[in-house]
């Protein structure tokens, strides 16, 4: 079976594997997932992968009638970087997401104590020793891809020395850097990770848990297999880069002979185009101002997108449809942009938004407000309508004149004719300009009887249909324009330049547009189609006397036309 095949049955060497350990009775009836983010950051679409997966993993065994439960767990072992507020953050997005882990939340921290007795456990087997080599002295030791390390002179150490040595490091009594806990297992392994790798570490640093009790903290290799063991963790799924890791993650629960023997699989980590996913990256923009913060809408953090429009059903949806493989790739950016439109077409109501103005007086206009009623949706009754009014002067979009129009083009330029959506068809009389040159507005007559559609006879052919706002009704809005985050789609490829070399200038652009009044008293959170335009969110920034939209999405992919003006 092909690997995208395997993907659309939900079939994949993930949920083979966790077939075979249910009918061989490995785990009993059970599947236990987890997500087990470090508190160091916001998370970002790649962590949402791996939320949707492992949730997706237990609910769908759940369906099924297996005990399957997920877990969400704080891997809060290095102190160093570690803060509440990501706490707070992560477990708010992990919720938005949908994945609920009902009354499974953990912190790697309460584990420290177990840790610790397994740490003496494997002295006692004779399996870790206390080491005193400094840093650059252990790179020295550990060999390279064709050399075997070498033994540290400290690895024979008596089980009681070791334990009594271990205890002082517990107890503050010996300096940061001065000592560490190491596995002892095979210097000359073809696998660094096997080279007696450094278990524990003498970190005298406060812990957002456990305050100042530990002086020493675990190593993510070692900390990470036990956390899983300990919570009865059946599978263990994370990214390709830990598949030497394995061995390690194997070799502690084998020496320590636990009874809970969860089973590590890697699938390969999601990467975007036009964008980066990496919270060492993403911190550097936020910090260096790059970005308005964890939530700027361009930036692919859970928060940016959320703050952006997108909808949690569309990011549930992108990492179901993307499914997992084994190789590492860069997914299109279409894809995503693709799923957004599928999900926001047919739930959001339909209005009128003149995203950048030009204003049309009407010249035989004289009936002041005319209420035209128009549905909200035009698949979808249950929308309902909403009136909007048509006024002597309105607005369209800069971009539906053109004064020297190529013979294609079929929306206004002088002396031509094109219809307002729901009303009249208008004829361009008179460009006027500004000193510059600019067209300033457009004089034009209307047609009565070309109402709502109607195409009398003998009248011109008029092919083009536009959006438009009444200029007196209509409300005036701060529109944020957003587009892709960056100008080509693998940002980090080009090792001569950094990253931040290739944003989109146009990545914002802030226009002042217009609505129709239906909308005016919209709240926060509340999503639109601007007919022809796009999709749009009123934005938090919003206040009583102006509203702040975002837009989510333009409704075609015009990106391939070149980096958009706007
Ligand atoms: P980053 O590399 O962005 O700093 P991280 O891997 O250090 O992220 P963790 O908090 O350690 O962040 O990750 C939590 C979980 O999310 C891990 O299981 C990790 O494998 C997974 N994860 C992180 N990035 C991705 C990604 N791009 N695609 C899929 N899963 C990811
Ligand atoms: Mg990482």
């Amino acid at each position: 079976m092909s690997e995208e095949l395997e993907n659309n049955e939900k079939v994949n060497f993930i949920t083979k594997k966790i077939d075979e350990d249910l009918k061989s009775g490995k785990n009993g009836n059970k599947v236990v997932t987890r997500f087990p983010p470090e508190p160091n950051g916001y998370l970002h679409i790649g962590h949402a992968k791996s939320i949707c997966l492992n949730y997706g993993l237990a609910a769908d065994y759940a369906a099924k009638g297996q005990e399957a439960k997920f877990h969400l767990r704080f891997d809060d072992t290095n102190p160093v970087k570690e803060e509440q507020e990501f706490i707070d953050a992560i477990k708010e997005d992990v919720k938005w997401l949908g994945a609920d882990w009902g009354e499974n939340l953990f912190h790697a921290s309460h584990y420290f104590d177990q840790m610790y007795d397994y740490a003496c456990q494997l002295i006692k087997l004779g399996k870790a020793y206390i080491c005193e080599l400094n840093g650059d002295q252990m790179r020295e030791f550990r060999g390279s891809l064709t050399e075997p390390g070498k033994n540290s002179p400290y690895r024979d150490r008596s089980v009681e020395e070791n334990l009594a040595l271990f205890e002082k490091m517990k107890n503050g009594e010996i300096d940061e850097g001065k000592m560490t806990l190491r596995a002892k297992i095979d210097m000359a392994s073809p696998f660094f990770i096997m080279r007696d790798p450094v278990i524990y570490r003498i970190l005298k640093k406060s812990h957002p848990v456990t305050g100042d009790k530990w002086n020493i903290y675990p190593m993510y290799d070692y900390a990470h297999c036990l956390e899983d063991m300990i919570e009865g963790i059946t599978h263990s799924i994370c990214t390709l880069e830990f598949q030497d890791n394995r061995r390690f993650y194997e070799w502690v629960l084998e020496t320590l002979q636990t009874s809970c023997r969860p089973q590590q699989i890697e699938f390969s980590q999601l990467n975007l185009e036009y964008t980066v996913l990496s919270k060492r990256f993403l911190r550097k923009m936020v910090e260096d101002g790059l970005a308005v913060g964890w939530d700027d809408p361009r930036l692919p953090t859970i928060k940016g997108l959320r703050r952006r429009g997108i909808r949690p059903e569309s990011i549930r949806k992108f990492a179901d449809q993307i499914g997992v493989t084994k190789k590492d790739s860069t997914i299109a950016i279409e894809t995503f942009e693709g799923i957004v439109r599928d999900d926001l077409g047919p739930i959001c109501p339909r209005v009128f938004g003149v995203v950048e103005p030009l204003k049309v007086v009407i010249t035989n206009w004289d009936q002041g407000i005319q209420e035209i009623e128009a549905p909200f949706h035009p698949h979808d009754e249950s929308f309902g309508k909403r009136m909007v009014p048509m006024t002597k002067e309105i607005y369209i979009e800069k971009s539906d004149f053109m004064e020297e129009a190529p013979k294609k083009f079929f929306r206004l330029k002088p002396e031509g004719y094109v219809r307002l959506k729901y009303a009249y068809v208008l004829k361009c009389d008179e460009v006027i300009k500004n000193d510059k040159g600019e067209v300033k507005e457009l004089h034009c007559t209307y047609f009565p009887e070309t109402f709502a559609g109607v195409k009398p006879e003998g009248f011109p052919k008029v092919k083009g249909i536009i959006n438009w706002v009444s200029a007196s009704e209509g409300l005036e809005i701060e529109n944020r324009l957003y587009d892709r985050l960056f100008i080509v789609p693998n940002p980090r490829s080009d090792k001569e330049k950094d990253f931040t070399d290739f944003l989109n200038p146009k990545s914002l652009v802030v226009e002042k547009s217009f609505v129709e009044p239906a909308i005016k008293d919209a709240a926060i959170g509340t999503r639109y189609q601007f007919e022809r335009q796009g999709y749009f969110i009123v934005d938090q920034d919003s206040t009583e006397s102006k509203k702040v939209f975002n837009r989510i999405m333009t409704l075609k992919d015009n990106w391939n036309l070149g980096p958009k003006k706007a």
